[in-house]
């Protein structure tokens, strides 16, 4: 079924890298084999995997020439996790390159559309998650949050797409970026399929020492009761200037909407918002440019040929190896690390990042979740942005505070443009509150859901 429909929409969407019919069905029988032994939750169910998550045995590019023919030997806690339920991964899909971007565009291996208009992007890094959950080409997907990758292309192709707590998910396995933000993050057509895929791979992992030990609730057996009466609070930086008036009007009916259901709405706000592009900006980079020194040419994958000397196999691997928006971030991070400057850039970024936590820690003093626009416009077309990196990271505002501030968010569909483009609405929550935040969004999602335009494949 699963399989069907990539051959069909693929070769128009461009969501997948790897997918391998043969090895998927042997897994599928194996399922089926394994299921009338003992229950498997999530047996049969196919799930797409962003490419820098490793899968022991099928290729792991991160949507890079460095990585383009590296195969794991291991797999992922995660993907551990949900083989042992009974999932199937049916391919591995498409992402900026090293999750760096917003757009899929930053890709070095090949172009990813949006469903719902083909000249434009699904959104980023996770496009190719978004893209196979959209077109029903996988159930679920795994995609990675770094600042803002599963909810942005959530919003973008009309799914929903949760970043959960920082060390709620082990990042065993997930290919490093800034590793104090990264998490490994799941998207679906339902906080229900969100809460069932969690449900099997959040908890505590003695391979990642920055995973939380935190008991993981049975999300499932807990969503359908009543949220109960929420005080919500809308921040009010989060509608300022840059905001698309589509997306406004979209994302204030879905507010107007959740008070419906029996929550209170007051206005809250978070004044070091402004300060969040900057303060991302830094810090991301500057943990990059540390994460992606091992890529030498010698330990893994791609190396330039015949080379000098050492440094000149270094700097030609290094230099035709990652793509052009990679290396503007290691030069940042190692600006931003580098003797003279630390103090100035990285060592005052983190002081921001405490401001920007205070603000949420305030905030949920007072409410229980915060609801606002995921990204300040619709999906927009490919190549619009793609010359302009600050355009670019600007686009970022609505959802980097979260990995700063390390809270979990969701982000579900809550309208579309007039010219059929989806639109997200972003819930926020305190610390490890995953479960009230799936359940706000299911009872949401059951009071208003929204009627999509047909798909364009
Ligand atoms: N768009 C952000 C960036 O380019 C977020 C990336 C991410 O969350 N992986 O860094």
């Amino acid at each position: 079924m699963s399989l069907r429909r990539i051959e069909e929409a693929d070769p128009a969407l461009g969501a997948f890298l790897t997918c391998d019919p043969g090895r998927v069905l042997e897994r599928a029988e194996r399922v089926d084999r394994d299921v009338k032994e003992r229950p498997l939750p999530l047996a049969g169910v196919p799930v797409a995997v962003k490419d820098n998550i490793c899968t022991r045995g099928l290729r792991t590019t991160c949507g890079s020439r460095m990585l383009e023919q590296y195969v794991p030997p291991y797999s992922a806690t995660a993907i551990e996790r949900l083989e042992a339920a009974g999932a199937v991964v049916v391919g591995k899909v498409n992402c900026d390159e090293f999750a760096m971007g917003s757009s899929t565009e930053n890709s070095a291996l090949q172009v990813t559309r949006n469903p719902y208009d083909l000249d434009r992007v699904p959104g980023g890094s996770s496009g190719g998650s978004a893209v196979a959950v959209a077109a029903g080409m996988a159930a679920l997907a795994l995609g990675s949050e770094t600042g803002g990758s599963v909810r942005q292309p959530a919003s973008f192709c009309n799914v929903v797409g949760l970043k959960p707590t920082y060390g709620r998910i082990s990042r065993y396995g997930l290919v490093a970026f800034a590793s104090s933000l990264d998490c490994i993050a799941p998207l679906g057509n339902s906080p229900r399929d969100i809460a069932l895929l969690l449900g099997r791979i959040a908890g505590r992992d003695p391979l990642d020492s920055t995973s939380a030990p935190a008991p993981v609730p049975d999300y499932v057996a807990e969503l359908d009761r009543p949220p109960g009466r929420l005080r919500l609070g809308v921040p009010k930086e989060y509608f300022g200037q840059g905001l698309d008036p589509e997306v406004k009007a979209a994302v204030e009916a879905g507010i107007r909407n959740a008070g419906k259901l029996g929550c209170d709405v007051v206005e809250v706000s978070l004044p070091h918002t402004r300060f969040a592009i900057a303060d991302y900006y830094i810090i991301a980079p500057a943990e990059a440019s540390s994460n992606l020194a091992r890529y030498d040419g010698v330990k893994y994958g791609f190396r330039a040929e015949a080379p000098e000397d050492l440094m000149d196999m270094y700097r030609r691997t290094r230099t035709l190896g990652f793509g052009p928006e990679v290396r503007r971030r290691i030069m940042i991070g190692t600006y931003a690390l580098s003797s003279g400057y630390y103090d100035a850039y990285y060592g005052r970024a983190m002081k921001v990042r405490t401001l920007i936590r205070r603000d949420y820690e305030r905030a949920f003093e007072k409410v229980d979740a915060l609801l606002g626009p995921v990204s300040p416009t619709a999906a927009f077309r490919i190549g619009e942005k793609a010359s302009d990196p600050l355009s670019m990271y600007l686009s970022d505002i609505y959802t980097v505070t979260a990995n700063l501030a390390g809270i979990p968010a969701v982000s579900v569909p809550c309208g579309f443009t007039a010219g059929g483009l989806p639109i997200g609405m972003q819930i926020l929550g305190n610390l490890f509150q995953e479960l009230p935040l799936l359940r706000l969004a299911q009872a949401y999602i059951r009071e208003f859901p929204v009627a999509p335009p047909p798909l364009r494949v």
